[in-house]
């Protein structure tokens, strides 16, 4: 019998019977933090993913429930008085704000820095950042299963409506690919598309293979539902007709890629997960796996290794290793730039060659997808050597630069150029580009100010 879906949020976890074994001090701090950044769960995740045994150390737990540390002390002092005091909704509300608006919720230029135009109006619900991939959020598909306490697109799950990046029309989106014939790829995102009902989201997809674009090479499906509800493409009423959509999209001739997002071993090893990973494959879809790399729930090479060794086994294909941004409860989840590469490499190098298709750690900052390839040492000087994954400009796209050693890098913006130079090379187009994150700071305030 396939399970009834069950959702949980601040207003109903504590009716999780696991959740009420714990401590009163756990379930007061995730009502001080889940206040503030957004908490969501669901009955799959809670009853196969954690190991209720192991909490709060357990990875999932950390992954999906709000944790204490994930607030400056400051910042958790301060929703927790606020709490305490009984204070109404409106202040609880201004309280939050006020703390996320300290939280860089739009890192890496996003708002202002990738949005298309099309006859000069803005499509809101597109960023075009790389020259070959557009991404498009549909209005439907922005919220997930759970959500991820590290995740970057938090700010559209906190309930600011105008920050949602949301389109309703897929017509605006064909027209686009029409004027933009450089764009071989279109990567539905959100949120999670396959939140969506199977119906909804073909509503989006059937469109663009009926434009019968010449351009049009990749659909790409970026998900979390693999991990947090399998049940999407094996029990669900409509799991026949998504299997269906991907059958006609691959039918047509275009590559389908599930860009599936694993953090932890334990996502891939149910049998519904294994399941559902070999219907999504039965209809020659490809699932390509990324996560960010996080202290606490993946930290060690070993753990990715294993989640390498198990992809490639059920046929899915390593791709990014992420460093996690500049965000939310960044310093809750951040490695250094030194041991995020020595982690990559003590789990690169015990894989075969076949899952050597991972690239990272990959920064997505706001010039673009940096890779740090390595510390080294050049003309006696230590450095960080670098290159492009992705890039604002191609041009800049695997060109190994160099930065200067600093052991507590944790970001781009904390690099500086190595060998005297003044910029990176590609600051000279963009200038500030390393240091850029923290201006879209000021949209969020300007937007919070017409919030009624
Ligand atoms: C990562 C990303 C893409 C896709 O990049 P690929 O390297 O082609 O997978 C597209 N747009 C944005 C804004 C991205 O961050």
């Amino acid at each position: 019998m396939p399970p009834k879906y069950k959702s949980y949020n601040l207003k109903n976890f504590e009716q999780i019977p696991q959740v009420q074994k714990l401590s009163e001090e756990i379930r007061f701090s995730i009502k001080v933090v889940g206040n503030v950044l957004p908490f969501k769960v669901n009955n799959y995740v809670v009853e196969e993913l954690i190991n209720w045994n192991n909490v709060p150390d357990d990875p999932m737990f950390h992954l999906t429930f709000p944790q204490k540390t994930m607030l400056q002390p400051h910042h958790f002092d301060k929703m927790a008085n606020v709490l305490k005091r009984g204070s109404l909704k409106e202040e609880i509300r201004n309280t939050a704000n006020e703390i996320r608006m300290q939280l860089n919720p739009h890192p890496a230029g996003q708002q202002e820095g990738n949005i298309p135009e099309l006859a000069c109006e803005k499509l809101e619900g597109m960023q075009h950042k790389y020259q070959e991939t557009t991404l498009f959020f549909p209005s439907q598909g922005q919220t997930c299963h759970a959500y991820c306490s590290f995740c970057f697109r938090w700010p559209q799950f906190v309930g600011i409506d105008e920050l949602k990046f949301a389109m309703k029309e897929s017509e605006l989106l064909v027209d686009y690919l029409k004027e933009h014939p450089e764009i071989t790829d279109v990567l539905f995102t959100g949120g999670d598309p396959l939140i969506m009902k199977s119906k909804v989201l073909a509503s989006y997809i059937e469109p663009l293979l009926e434009a019968d674009l010449p351009n049009l090479r990749n659909i790409r499906i970026g998900t979390k539902a693999l991990g947090y509800w399998p049940y999407k493409f094996v029990t669900d009423k409509d799991s026949g007709e998504l299997l269906e959509l991907f059958n006609k999209i691959t039918d047509t001739g275009l590559h389908l890629a599930l860009m599936g997002h694993y953090s932890h071993p334990v996502e891939l090893q149910t049998d519904i997960n294994k399941e559902a990973v070999r219907r999504v494959r039965s209809t020659g879809a490809q699932i390509r796996t990324q996560s960010p790399l996080l202290r606490h729930i993946n930290d060690t090479s070993d753990t990715w290794a294993e989640m390498w060794r198990e992809q490639v086994k059920q046929g899915m294909i390593p791709y990014y290793m992420f460093v996690v941004r500049d965000t939310g409860a960044r310093h809750h989840f951040d490695i250094t730039l030194h041991e995020a590469w020595d982690i990559f490499r003590g789990a690169y190098n015990q894989v075969s060659g076949i899952a050597r298709t991972v690239r990272g750690p990959s920064m997505s900052a706001g010039p673009g997808k940096v890779h740090v390839l390595g510390v080294s040492e050049v003309a006696g000087e230590k450095v960080y050597t670098l290159q492009f994954l992705q890039g604002r400009n191609p041009e800049w796209v695997g060109r190994p630069f160099f930065a200067k050693y600093n052991k507590d890098a944790v970001w781009l913006d904390d690099l500086e150029p190595a060998f005297g130079e003044d910029v990176f090379f590609f600051e000279k187009e963009y200038p500030g580009a390393a240091k850029s994150n923290n201006s879209s700071t000021v949209d969020l305030e300007s937007l919070l100010s017409n919030v009624s």
